[in-house]
């Protein structure tokens, strides 16, 4: 892959384009990112590193090659103030969905004073039933936007399609990728042309590899900023909603540099499991959790079943603060950690 550099005149793209072509070379332009501009072509890199128009070359091997591990250390993926990627988990926690003003900044003020990096909420619900709750569209983003102004808290929250791209990134710090649209590519392009970090979850039926995959076609839009999240995958075990696959974590860990997540609650279906996952999940090397939490589990609108009380989702800031200390990766510093620490705790 070559990539051009973004200043160039618009014509430098069609000019080496040309001298491919008259080159005999095959080669595919990809419209990436407003201002850059992508062209493939086989080939050994050192022939196209030397031209002064490029920017960088890369040699992509197989259907993941940008993101794989070999490629780069570590990726660091910022959520507002905060970094994810650096060996600091980050912990998002809020409702399935976004319900009320009421509900969302009553949710956020206690995420924020338990120690919560990140708010989530869904404005865009994909439900299994048409007849089923299916957010509050638009209404629920700039609910989201007022209880991140109240707070502090940066909001992740999820786009279903790529005419809401605009409108999600506008109000979002980061765009959720559901599972039903891991292999959604046409929005996979879409959030990658975004100028926002983007949470993508593993298709409950997907393959590693077709997560990576999912994942290189943000990236080859032009958007680095992705964070993996397993969220569980469908198997023969109907006592959970989804089996948590902590070893996909392991396991993506060695094999792309990108920030990869857990999300318990949907990984188990059940709130009394959730934080027994999460705190399996730091432990095996996630760089942040997702966490439903709900003021009135039984009475919301999605997922009660999965969600934490504000009171039980504190107790368990407590042990992943613990479990992350021992395996010496504690949680990314808040200003609650800061308040704590003036006040001699
Ligand atoms: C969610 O985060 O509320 C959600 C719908 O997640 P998933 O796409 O993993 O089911
Ligand atoms: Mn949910």
């Amino acid at each position: 892959m070559i990539v051009l550099f973004p200043s160039l005149a618009d014509d430098a793209a069609p000019r080496l384009a040309e001298r491919l072509r008259s080159g005999g070379q095959a080669f595919e332009t990809i419209e990436a990112r407003q201002g850059e501009v992508y062209l493939l072509s086989d080939g050994n890199p050192g022939q196209f590193s030397a031209w002064a128009e490029v920017a960088e070359c890369h040699e992509i091997e197989g259907a993941y090659g940008l993101v794989s591990r070999k490629e780069r250390e570590t990726s660091q993926v910022p959520l507002g103030t905060f970094s994810s990627g650096n060996g600091r988990p980050v912990i998002v926690a809020g409702p399935c969905s976004v319900e009320s003003a009421s509900q969302i900044e009553g949710a956020a003020r206690d995420l924020a004073a338990a120690g919560a990096h990140a708010l989530r909420g869904g404005a865009f619900k994909p439900r299994t039933s048409p007849y089923a709750f299916q957010g509050l569209g638009e209404e629920g983003l700039q609910l989201l936007a007022g209880a991140r102004a109240v707070t502090g808290l940066p909001v992740v929250t999820e786009v279903m399609s790529p005419e809401d791209v605009p409108a999600v990134a506008e109000h979002a710090d980061m765009l959720q990728i559901g599972t039903r649209n891991m292999q959604n590519f046409r929005l996979l392009e879409a959030v990658g042309r975004a100028h926002k970090p983007v949470l993508l979850k593993r298709g409950m039926m997907a393959t590693i590899d077709e997560f990576l995959a999912a994942a290189e076609y943000i990236y080859l839009r032009g958007n680095r900023d992705i964070v993996l999240c397993e969220r569980g995958i469908r198997t023969f075990e109907p006592r959970l909603r989804n089996t948590l696959d902590l070893g996909a974590v392991a396991l993506l860990k060695r094999l792309t540099h990108l920030p990869v997540f857990v999300d318990p609650s949907h990984g188990s279906g059940i709130a009394e499991l959730v934080p027994d996952l999460a705190r399996a999940a730091i432990a095996v090397g996630a760089d942040g959790l997702l966490i439903e939490v709900h003021p009135k589990p039984t009475e919301a609108l999605s997922d009660g079943r999965q969600s934490l009380l504000p009171s039980e989702f504190a107790d368990l800031m407590r042990d992943l603060q613990a479990v992350g200390r021992a395996v010496g990766r504690p949680l990314a510093a808040t200003a609650v950690d800061a308040a704590e620490a003036s006040a001699g705790g």
